[in-house]
């Protein structure tokens, strides 16, 4: 956490400002200790996406629930996602943030799962990459529950 903030610090050094986008829900505590950890001037939006229905890993459905209330025309963006899985909500997340015209873009991922990608997403900025596991905690869910705990926790098969 404390190196990917000093990267993307350094990176961001000189623009007159970096806009954090948090994909909510996942998103929220690790954004929280990111934006703290920054050096540069940042603001935060939050954009919420889904998937469409228990098909979504394999047809890739993504659809938008609550856009920015930021318009990113011009700034500089960068993308703040909890996990990347198949990539296909980032994938998404591009292909509609693109059109808007940031100055640029950019993505941060804390955790990632390469055995389970099937689009070729670039993360700018990757915490750790995972074994195909369904992790909870640290803002991770599993059925909306477990987010608060303080780890990232495996869960088991069956749900235990
Ligand atoms: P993707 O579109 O990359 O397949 O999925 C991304 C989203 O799926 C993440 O933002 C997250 O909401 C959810 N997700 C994928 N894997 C996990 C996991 O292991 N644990 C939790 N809690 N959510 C996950």
């Amino acid at each position: 956490m404390t190196e990917l903030a000093r990267r993307i610090s350094a990176d961001y050094a000189g623009v007159d400002e970096l806009l954090l986008v948090g994909v909510l829900r996942g998103c929220y505590i690790f954004l929280a200790d990111l934006s703290r950890r920054l050096t540069i001037p940042r603001r935060i939006d939050f954009i919420s996406l889904a998937s469409y229905g228990q098909t979504a890993t394999s047809t890739g459905a993504v659809r938008l629930i609550m856009d920015l209330r930021t318009d990113i025309a011009g700034k500089h963006v960068l993308i703040v996602e909890d996990i990347v899985d198949t990539g296909f909500t980032l994938d998404y997340l591009m292909s509609i943030l693109v059109p808007r015209r940031p100055a640029s873009l950019k993505t941060c991922a804390l955790l990632r799962k390469p055995d389970r990608l099937r689009k070729d997403v670039k993360i700018d900025y990757l915490g750790f990459d995972i074994p195909d596991v369904w992790v909870v905690g640290y803002g991770l869910d599993y059925r909306d529950m477990y987010r608060a705990l303080p780890c990232i926790a495996v869960v088991k098969a069956g749900g235990g």
